[in-house]
């Protein structure tokens, strides 16, 4: 299988009050093409922390990477000059967020804010032509009356509405890659199916690359094709999706997947919540993360950092104990 981005033992650090808190640590992983990644976990596990990394959004200057790589087309992102970063965000590489309002301009019209993308990354484009594009564009996503949309405010669209018009604009420019972090999260739950079924329309018309970040295993389980379990800023277990459900090694996805009553039932599937956010990576043990909730935990968990393991030809665990 093709790499199209290989994540590189990422280290990430956010200045607090409190001192340094390194929210992502160790993390590795490939991203293939044509295929779809989940990332999952609790929330401050460092999951959107990795995603902003990668469009280089992380917040300034409380948070930086200190460490790794991420090769893309054979360049290293996080090497990459502001400008340069400029011809990928958007265009190779594109977004969505759990909530579209606070991606979406207030002020502008949907129309315009799609135009936008193309005056950015397309300027050849007559003014005729890119709106041709943008109307074309929502009437992909699922939106009726794409020619009324273009008028109107993100505010007169409802959620659904407004994570299409998010997905429209990532899509714009035919991205090699879409991060999408909890894009169903806000919505209703058969709104969630709409908007997760379109997102794989396009990935399998388009052959693109996705990042699906989520909290809910339900979705992983019906949409991804492989999956990285994130703990406290490291990677727990990586899998493919088929091999995570039916044999997960790490204690930590083994307590998920017993925590779910049945995935088949599509009932929701939240992640048990953890106290504390990003702050919470202050104070971690210096061995294993997981070693104070886990009922594995020996000696040398305690101690040591577990390294990835090798369980099997695609999967890893980070865990000492972990059986192959
Ligand atoms: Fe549990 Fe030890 Fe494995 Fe960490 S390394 S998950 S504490 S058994
Ligand atoms: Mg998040």
């Amino acid at each position: 299988d093709q790499i199209i981005l290989d994540v590189r033992n990422l280290r990430v650090e956010f200045h607090t009050e409190q001192g340094i808190a390194r929210a992502v640590d160790q993390v590795d992983f490939k991203l293939k093409k044509g295929r779809i990644l989940g990332i999952a976990g609790e929330s401050g596990c460092g999951k959107s922390v990795t995603a902003l990394s990668i469009m280089r959004l992380l917040p300034k200057p409380v948070s930086r990477i200190v460490q790794g790589k991420a090769m893309f087309n054979g360049v290293d992102i996080f090497n990459l000059s502001i400008n340069d970063m400029h011809h990928i965000r958007g265009k190779k590489i594109a977004m969505i967020f759990q909530e579209p309002m606070t991606a979406l301009n207030p002020v502008h019209g949907i129309g315009k804010q799609i135009i936008e993308i193309y005056k950015l990354h397309f300027s050849e484009f007559s003014s005729y032509e890119m709106t041709t594009a943008a109307v074309t564009m929502l009437e992909k996503v699922g939106i009726p009356d794409p020619d009324k949309v273009m008028k109107k405010y993100p505010h007169q669209l409802s959620g659904g509405m407004r994570q299409r018009v998010m997905i429209a604009m990532a899509l714009a420019c035919e991205p090699q890659i879409l991060i999408a972090d909890e894009p169903t999260t806000a919505l209703d739950v058969t709104v969630q199916a709409q908007i997760l079924d379109l997102i794989k329309e396009f990935q399998k018309k388009s052959g693109m690359s996705v990042i699906l970040i989520t909290h809910d295993l339900g979705v992983i389980a019906e949409n991804c094709d492989d999956v990285v379990v994130m703990y406290a800023g490291r990677i727990a277990e990586k899998a493919t999706v088929t091999t995570l459900f039916k044999r997960p090694v790490h204690p930590y996805t083994k307590g998920l997947l017993t925590s779910i009553p049945s995935l088949s039932r599509k009932a929701k599937t939240i992640l048990p919540t953890i106290k504390g956010n990003v702050q919470s990576v202050l104070n971690l043990p210096e061995g294993c993360r997981f070693a104070p909730r886990c009922p594995l935990a020996a000696d040398i968990c305690r101690k040591m950092i577990p390294r990835e393991r090798r369980m099997d030809k695609n999967h890893t665990a980070a865990c000492h104990l972990a059986d192959i």
